[in-house]
């Protein structure tokens, strides 16, 4: 807590920045928002009092996609100032409200939609899923997150992946109702404190079972609890990771046909940040009937979808083209009848861009788990 205290510059090293401008010409949104990281940085650096200097909505256009902090030559990550200066914003209460509301939320009911706990594990009712906290352990904790717990849409990864699992014969466990919020948003919208609270309770249940490995639907949820979970001595999974595991252990093969012509989205929290390229597209290559085209934009310099670092409850200054709509486009230029994805924040903006540019009838968005289990000739039959 000493660390958080400090100004930013010291606290990030910013003094180090050479203004070279990589981190802004890597930045995603700085084509279509007042957003300049390279200029945060400096002001960050010059400026003795900060307060009310940033407009409140430049700062929330950042995706926390990191982009900036993989180009930038010292080794800083701008990113973080950016995540400061929203921490000088909730403290002094400088925030929009669909951003008091999603903390609120999260402080309330552990899940920043404020739905209610008791619902959480509803989606699980019907699946014969074991209580974790019932497990002996060193087992395999499957963590769910909150979109897979409560949006509809997201709720049928969950399903999709449950199935793979049990088709792959994993004895797993779920939290159920006792499972809260990774936490990894609410840090990116400045709520140190609150982020802490939540990774507190989720620790308390890690510790009951201390699961030998956690597998997670989202790429926030992993990269939180892999690298921001202190003392978590659990292995730390995206199921990307896992199922592709499995495929090498010789538990899971695809031998029906799935002829499909598709793309596949990189998750920044899972890509860029994490540095998972190879495994989502090792599945979905190995599903017989598949052709595999990559978008120019692919890897670690792939396209954000704009929905991470709180983008999901605040729309920034907004201006020009959504990034997903971008992709989306870019997508249908190539052809493609789907652009595959393992993120529930992606999943559900490039949906939504699907929508928006009126064309679902032309491509669809498939999340990996619901390709694999097309690929192991299962039906959806657990959509809710
Ligand atoms: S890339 Fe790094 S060194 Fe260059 S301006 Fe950005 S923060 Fe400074
Ligand atoms: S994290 Fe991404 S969106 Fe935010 S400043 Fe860096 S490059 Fe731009």
């Amino acid at each position: 807590m000493e660390e958080l205290q400090q100004p930013l510059p010291e606290r990030l090293d910013l003094f180090t920045c050479i203004q070279c401008g990589k981190c802004t010409g890597g930045c995603p949104v700085s084509i279509k928002s007042p957003l300049n990281i390279r200029r945060v940085i400096r002001e960050t650096v010059v400026r003795e009092d900060l307060h009310g200097f940033f407009s409140r909505l430049e700062i929330w256009d950042c995706t926390t996609c990191s982009t900036c902090a993989i180009r930038c030559p010292r080794g800083l990550k701008p990113v973080d100032a950016i995540i400061g200066l929203r921490e000088m914003m909730v403290e002094e209460g400088r925030i929009e409200k669909t951003i008091i509301d999603a903390l609120d939320g999260a402080y309330k009911y552990g899940n920043p939609w404020g739905r209610a706990k008791n619902k959480r594990a509803e989606w699980a009712q019907d699946l014969d899923i074991q209580n974790a906290l019932e497990m002996d352990p060193g087992q395999i904790l499957y963590f769910v997150c909150c979109a897979a717990s409560y949006d509809p849409r997201v709720q049928v990864v969950a399903k999709t992946l449950v199935t793979v699992l049990k088709a792959a014969g994993v004895s797993f466990g779920i939290l159920g109702n006792k499972e809260v919020c990774c936490g990894s948003e609410i840090r990116r919208m400045g709520e140190v404190g609150l982020f802490e609270m939540l990774m507190e309770e989720n620790m308390k249940n890690f510790g009951k079972i201390e699961p030998a490995t956690i597998v997670t639907t989202s790429p926030h949820c992993m990269n939180a609890l892999k690298n921001e979970y202190e003392g978590l001595g659990s292995e730390v999974l995206h199921y990307s990771q896992f199922v592709r595991r499995l495929m090498d252990e010789g538990k899971l093969a695809f031998e029906t046909e799935v002829p499909m012509k598709v793309t596949y989205h990189d998750p920044c929290y899972l890509g860029k940040q994490n540095g998972v390229f190879d495994e989502p597209r090792e599945i979905l290559t190995s599903i017989p009937g598949i052709e595999f085209i990559e978008f120019g934009r692919c890897r670690e310099n792939s396209l954000c979808c704009e929905g991470g670092g709180g983008r999901m409850w605040m729309e920034g200054t907004n201006q020009g083209k959504r990034l997903s709509e971008v992709r989306v486009e870019d997508a249908l230029e190539m052809g493609v009848e789907a652009i595959i994805t393992a993120c529930p924040f992606c999943l559900l903006t490039l949906e939504d861009a699907v929508k928006t540019t009126g064309n679902e009838e032309k491509i669809k968005i498939i999340d990996l788990m619901e390709l694999a289990v097309m690929g192991l000739g299962k039906t959806l039959e657990t959509e809710g």
